[in-house]
């Protein structure tokens, strides 16, 4: 019997693919980020040139105070677009948004009209700019459409800054957009965003007030640190799990996986360093600010993160910037993964999401203070974080449930899945303080407010900083650290700004409360913060997240622990969150609805494909070979008993790798069973069937695939290894 090779991929092809012999720069000079920032967008600068100033100045009062687009301006400012995107090769326009597929979506117009001579001209109307009516009928309104309008339409964003993407036969004008159904209500992700921003604004701007304070907007200010995968295209190209799932559904650990932890900030492979060297120039040319790239822990595994920017722009930056992360890969032979758990046994990846507030005129309110005033305005800000996060944990975790986020989060290695804030030592201590009401003034070396001494500058980069914590300050922000990779920031970011709104007006009503009673700013502060701490002090956990000792710990303090999306999904349900954003007026009940139906959807529809896709690559792959090496065991066994022969070893062999295809094969017939009965006719639960029944069956195929794979032969084991594709660079 000769062994067929199963492999259609060369791993030695795969790694000399670039040459990595020291003199890969290329010769001509790359740009600096200078000359290129901003160059394919319309920006502040490029409307200030470009447009009439009474126009220029109408639209800046739109985009900075958010008053009413004046649709007479429109068709001046589209003409304006129009020139300039032509004049850098666009050809076409699209309305670009983000659907609740947590993605982007564009449909692409020509600006080319004919004209009645039989010819054709280049047009933009205003009408074109400012509202689109892309066929929406394919994209989740989680039951939206279904019961009122079918149509939706999109309106222009003038907050978020139009841009060129290039492609290589040419260039398309995107536009974003927001995406709402003919009754007003929010189908994507920009809008409840948008609402939201303004809720905290209105909620911090009013409580500044109490701080004598006076400022117009206050901005939510985010910067998303993006990881991800890359790896050599053919290996992906032979992997049908990661191209259809994103994520591998088998393989076996390697003999070395991130036990080194020589990947972390090492240097960085020149292919990668090309690929990212390219993908921050498009990002530059996009107005996209990326600032930091380096390894990550994982072999393979990188990060790419912005500075910060407002919410909205943030949350259109980030997905540009995933969308550079795939679509450059292929330049350079490789591929890139943005899933949250691609390979089993390393480390996963997440987006950890810095937040802060930030008034118009600058000032950040999570930065502690140089004085005693501002210092008691940091304690005011911190604490109602506190507050939001403890009241919310479900809304937060609610954020972040994924089917993909499920293998990262409570996994050991990532954030766990129970929220919780950390603080750092100096911090929790001043709180604890307040607390007590014990901070002596003697203590404060006269520097008074609240009784502490004026903050001592906490430390950015503290030693203390806790990798474990979902929820952590770090020195002027917090980073909410349980996103995934691959998911939109947006709606995390939705309920992050709308929780910190209601907790900033309730601290603000309960000072105001104080100070009407004559009390001080000081003393009013004193007791509302007391108060605060008191009640929401069990959610500050400064220890090690991931230990057995912090879930028995956190369930004895009552925290809200919900290990996977499904149950994580029960809080939609709870009353107080249906109240809060309508009260806010960010969701009302339909919208909230429809967005459970849509996550409910999706995370049925992601395992349904998984389940499909094991059960695929498990017959027809593996299940060849695996027969295929049974096949030759048994023939020596039959040839070697014909020559008057016996071998032990190979006895031992068939009958090992036998019983392991006996249990495959067995494993495989009840996913496929699974597979074929979809749960019921309601979301839940067909979402519930994938919970409960697939997600085990396939779990039960892998383990034998994955003992299979060790015995095989390496020539007929059908799919690059975990060993290729992490360490082929
Ligand atoms: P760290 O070392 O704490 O991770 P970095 O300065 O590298 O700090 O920042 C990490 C991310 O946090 C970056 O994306 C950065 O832009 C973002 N960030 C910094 N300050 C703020 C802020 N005030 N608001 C929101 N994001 C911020
Ligand atoms: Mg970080």
């Amino acid at each position: 019997m000769v062994h067929t090779p199963s492999r259609r991929y060369d791993v030695v092809a795969a790694a000399r693919k670039f040459p990595s012999n020291g003199h890969t720069n290329s010769p001509e000079k790359r740009p600096t980020a200078d000359e290129i920032f901003g160059e394919h967008t319309f920006s502040i600068e490029v409307m200030r040139q470009k447009l009439p100033k009474d126009v220029y100045n109408a639209l800046i009062a739109t985009i900075e105070l958010g008053k009413p687009i004046d649709p007479k301006i429109a068709d001046i400012v589209a003409v304006a677009m129009k020139d300039w995107a032509i004049e850098h090769g666009a050809t076409h326009f699209t309305h670009w948004f983000q659907p609740l597929t947590g993605s982007t979506a564009e449909k692409h117009d020509s600006f080319i009209t004919p004209n009645a001579g039989g010819g054709a001209i280049a047009r933009f109307s205003g009408k074109e700019l400012i509202q689109g009516e892309p066929d929406a009928s394919s994209f989740p309104s989680g039951g939206i459409r279904a019961t009122f309008e079918a149509r939706g339409y999109t309106a222009w964003d003038v907050t978020s800054p139009a841009f060129i993407m290039k492609n290589p036969r040419g260039a398309t004008l995107c536009i974003p957009t927001a995406f709402a159904s003919w009754t007003g209500e929010a189908l994507d992700h920009k809008i409840p965003l948008l609402r939201s921003m303004e809720a905290v604004s209105k909620a911090a701007v009013r409580a500044l007030k109490i701080f004598d304070v006076h400022v117009t907007k206050v901005y939510s200010t985010v910067g998303a640190e993006q990881e991800y995968f890359l790896i050599d295209e053919d290996f992906a190209y032979n992997r049908p799990d990661l191209l259809l799932c994103g994520r591998t559904l088998f393989g076996a650990k390697p003999p070395r996986g991130q036990e080194l932890e020589d990947h972390y900030f090492g240097s960085i492979p020149d292919r990668v360093l090309a690929y990212m060297t390219d993908v921050e120039e498009q990002l530059y040319r996009l107005g996209v600010p990326v600032k930091t790239r380096h390894n990550e822990v994982a072999p393979a595994q990188y990060e790419i993160a912005p500075i910060f920017e407002n919410s909205n722009v943030a949350a259109d930056h980030q997905q540009l910037i995933m969308q550079t992360l795939r679509s450059t890969a292929r330049k350079y032979g490789m591929y890139c993964i943005l899933h949250e758990k691609p390979f089993a046994g390393v480390n996963g990846s997440g987006k950890h999401t810095n937040w802060s507030l930030s008034t118009d005129t600058g000032m950040n309110l999570l930065e502690p203070g140089e004085t005693p005033h501002d210092n008691m305005q940091f304690l005011f800000f911190c604490a109602a974080i506190i507050k939001a996060v403890d009241k919310h944990q479900d809304l937060l975790r609610l954020s972040v449930a994924t089917a993909a986020n499920d293998h990262r989060l409570g996994a050991n290695e990532a954030p766990p899945a129970i929220m919780s804030i950390f603080l750092g030592e100096q911090l929790e201590k001043i709180f604890m303080q307040l607390e007590k009401g014990k901070v002596k003034k003697s203590d404060t070396k006269g520097l008074l407010g609240l009784g502490t001494p004026v903050l001592p500058p906490i430390p950015l980069h503290a030693g203390d900083r806790n990798r474990t914590s979902p929820f952590a300050f770090t020195g002027n922000k917090f980073e909410f650290r349980a996103v995934g990779s691959s998911q939109s920031i947006s709606f995390p970011l939705v309920v992050l700004n709308t929780i910190a709104a209601e907790a900033i007006d309730e601290l603000a009503d309960e000072v105001e409360k104080h100070m009407r009673s004559r009390k001080s700013l000081e003393e009013a502060l004193q007791v509302v913060l007391q108060n605060t701490i008191k009640q929401h002090k069990r959610i500050i956990f400064g220890g090690d997240g991931y230990s057995e000792e912090w879930k028995e710990e956190a369930k004895r303090r009552g925290l809200y622990i919900k290990n996977t999306s499904l149950e994580a999904f029960e809080a939609f349900h709870d009353k107080k969150n249906i109240t809060l954003f309508s009260k806010y007026g960010v969701l009302n009940e339909r919208e909230w609805f429809a967005r459970e139906e849509v996550l409910l959807d999706q995370y049925f529809k992601t395992i349904n494909i998984e389940g499909e896709t094991t059960a695929s690559i498990a017959q027809r792959s593996i299940l060849p070979a695996a027969t295929r090496y049974v096949r030759s065991l048994a023939e020596t066994v039959t040839s070697l008993k014909a020559a008057g022969m016996q071998s032990k070893a190979v006895e031992q062999s068939l009958k090992e790798a036998s019983a392991l295809l006996d249990g495959f094969k067995d494993a495989l017939s009840k996913l496929i069973a699974v597979n074929a009965d979809e749960g019921g006719d309601a979301i839940q639960s067909k979402a519930k069937h994938m919970h409960s029944k697939v997600i085990p069956a396939m779990a039960k195929v892998r383990e034998f695939a994955d003992k299979l794979e060790k015995i095989i032969p390496d020539d007929l084991w059908p799919l690059p290894t975990y060993q290729e594709m992490l360490f082929v660079k």
